[in-house]
């Protein structure tokens, strides 16, 4: 099987503007989460990319030559630009896998992808999260044991303004006491979509074992199943002799 080619995005703007997240990932979150992918998949080709590069680091090229795209943004959506999440969404419709991030769920991307607000609830009070494995036997789920936890993060809560998922991977319990769809899978077109919910700026959740187990076991699910370029094709030539009809 060739070597699986992940392209990990991220915004990259918090890490400048606020020192409590500059002290957990001083080189930017794009670098913890694409170090994390490189430990556990040694043979994946993995890339990151941020916002200010040119195209956002999203050209035609680098998204032909992705197989799994991640993406983690929050205080800059608005600043992608709409010809690059159109791109993204047409490079999904392909087939190219795509897992979306923590904040993530307000991306243009995700947005168009989904149909729908994927608004959610929502507090920031250091509490504890405990991610329940809700389907043991999927690809994403192996290795992980019936539950982990993180000590702090953020709390997300229902409703979560999403279509229906095709598979529930995780549901979330916080210390506060509501409960989150944390592990969301979809398909559009010939695309996988996952969403994995942990990952607030402030706390060190992608150096954690476990969330970068799902995060590689998610881009190896999310790998290309096939390709289709659309072309809307005009079939004048019909496979099979059309008899005339009289009227
Ligand atoms: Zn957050």
């Amino acid at each position: 099987m060739k070597p699986l080619r992940i392209t990990v995005w991220g915004e990259n703007v918090h890490e400048h503007q606020h020192p409590a997240v500059a002290a957990v990932y001083p080189k930017g979150m794009h670098t913890v989460i694409a170090e994390g992918i490189r430990e556990l998949l040694p043979t994946a080709q993995v890339t990151a990319v941020t916002l200010q590069e040119p195209e956002h680091g999203l050209t035609e090229e680098r998204l032909a030559r992705t197989d799994v795209l991640t993406w983690w943004g929050h205080m800059a959506h608005a600043q992608v630009e709409d010809r690059i999440a159109e791109r993204v969404q047409k490079r999904v419709l392909e087939g190219m896998g795509l897992i979306v991030l923590h904040s993530g769920h307000y991306a243009k991307v995700f947005k168009r992808l989904m149909g729908t607000t994927c608004s959610l609830t929502w507090r920031e009070a250091d509490e504890r999260e405990r991610l329940w494995v809700c389907n043991p036997g999927h690809p994403i789920a192996q290795g992980i044991d019936r539950y982990f936890e993180l000590s702090a993060e953020e709390m997300y809560g229902e409703p979560f303004g999403v279509p229906p998922p095709d598979e529930q991977v995780f549901i979330s319990w916080f210390e506060g006491g509501e409960v989150f769809r944390s592990g969301c899978c979809w398909t559009r077109g010939n695309g996988r979509i996952f969403y994995f919910r942990p990952g607030h700026e402030t706390y060190p959740t992608y150096y954690d074992k476990n969330v970068r187990r799902v995060i590689a076991n998610a881009a190896e699910w999310a790998r290309p199943q096939g390709t289709w370029i659309d072309s809307c094709l005009n079939a004048k030539v019909p496979p099979e002799k059309i008899s005339p009809k009289s009227r």
